[in-house]
């Protein structure tokens, strides 16, 4: 299989993530599988070594890279069989604090999030009660003086347990109140020390692979106003501003997730003999790892295409959104191809197989499902009547 294209302006920076990646070998992750538990070692190396900070402009202290460089790295992570997961937003949430915050702002937390010393990585946008429909969200937080103070709870707050902040979206203004359902949402930096002792809990989700993802509960929480994002009632727009590039780095996960798949079947159907011959040499077996390669390298070029325009300031909502579900179908399609054609041994933990088929699922779902990306396309691409 191809592993890099001979043009690549990443070549560098990839191999550089493999090398990294080489010293967190399958059973380091296959333990922490086993465990339930944070790879705090692998996080801490992609901080040192600058990685998480890839898209901080470089007076930020970040590396000032550019979309398309934050891509490769995700990829690789994912190729090289490890879970970027446990880390990956903490590449992009800072995205709406860098668009939208102060000036103060910035400069308070930037500088701190690129050198490791604060981790931006838990983002509590849903919320039980109102699942995909963000507009229904019921968190409200409630201004008193100089501080809102937060009532509700969010689930699905991944490494709320591993991080020192949470962006928050919540309500300031009732849903009934408002001329739009996408007005009067807010934006907040909650600093979770603080909140922890101050009427946030955390509640850990057992999930089928390991997600380090929980349910947070807000109960009189106070935040101060200059924790505030932007302008009171605007924080949709600053989510949503933030989720092209979000779709597209989760999009470049998939696509490595689909590279590891396929080296694994294909090495495998090269060595394994039965009837006297590789199991590769049957067609039966070849066919599903070379139409998932298909599919991986076409959904690649998308991923490529939505970075492009995301880089030079379009529109890049569809492609984004379309990058992410090829490029989810894709390693799904190769998690599926894998898993066959390793036959009963695809189950057998010390291949790595099951635990990774079990990660790559939940790209179709999160951090949007495919349904609802079809429904943005065909409203907003093809001009359907919207269906919800
Ligand atoms: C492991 C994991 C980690 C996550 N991490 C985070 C996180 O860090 N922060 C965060 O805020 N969120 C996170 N999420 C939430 C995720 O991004 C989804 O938004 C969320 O799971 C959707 O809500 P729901 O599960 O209640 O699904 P529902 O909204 O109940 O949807 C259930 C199903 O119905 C379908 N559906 C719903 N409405 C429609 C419609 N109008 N048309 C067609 N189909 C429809 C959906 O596509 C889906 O398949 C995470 C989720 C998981 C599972």
């Amino acid at each position: 299989m191809t592993q890099t294209e001979p043009d690549d302006p990443f070549a560098e920076i990839r191999s550089a993530v493999a090398r990294l990646c080489d010293q967190f070998p399958a059973f380091y992750w296959r333990q922490l599988d086993r465990d339930s538990a944070y790879p705090t070692a692998f996080v801490q190396a992609l901080t040192q070594a600058g990685y998480l900070a890839a898209l901080i402009p470089e007076e930020f202290g970040g590396a000032g890279l550019s979309l398309s460089a934050a891509a490769a790295i995700l990829e690789e992570v994912q190729r090289a069989g490890a879970n970027g997961a446990a880390c990956h937003a903490q590449m992009y949430i800072m995205g709406s604090l860098l668009r939208h915050g102060s000036e103060a702002q910035k400069k308070q937390y930037l500088p701190q999030i690129a050198s490791g010393a604060l981790r931006l990585q838990a983002f509590g946008v849903t919320e039980p009660g109102s699942g995909t429909d963000t507009t229904s969200i019921t968190t409200f937080a409630e201004k008193r003086g100089d501080q809102y103070v937060v009532n509700g709870q969010k689930v699905w707050t991944s490494r709320a347990e591993h991080s020192d902040l949470m962006l928050l979206l919540a309500r300031t203004t009732p849903k009934d109140k408002v001329a739009k359902r996408t007005d009067g949402l807010s934006v907040f930096i909650v600093d979770m020390k603080k909140a922890l002792v101050g009427g946030m809990t955390i509640r850990p989700i057992r999930t089928m692979m390991n997600h380090s993802t929980t349910e947070v509960f807000f109960d009189n929480v106070h935040v101060p106003t200059e924790n505030l994002i932007g302008e009171e009632g605007k924080g949709f727009r600053y989510i949503l501003s933030g989720m092209n590039a979000e779709r597209i780095l989760i999009a470049a996960e998939c696509i490595g997730d689909a590279k590891w798949f396929i080296k694994k079947a294909t090495d495998y159907a090269n060595e394994r003999r039965v009837f006297g011959r590789p199991i590769g040499q049957n067609q039966g077996v070849q066919f599903p790892i070379a139409r998932a390669y298909a599919q991986m390298r076409a959904a690649e070029l998308m991923v490529k295409h939505a970075a492009s325009l995301f880089e030079s300031g379009r529109d890049c909502g569809a492609e984004a959104n379309m990058a992410k579900m090829l490029a989810a179908e894709a390693s799904w399609a190769a998690a599926e191809a894998c898993v066959q054609t390793h036959g009963g041994f695809g189950f057998a933990e010390e291949y790595d197989i099951e635990r990774k088929f079990r990660e790559a699922r939940l790209y179709q779902v999160a951090p949007i499902s495919t349904n609802l990306i079809l429904s943005h396309l065909a409203e907003h691409v093809l001009g359907l009547p919207r269906s919800y």
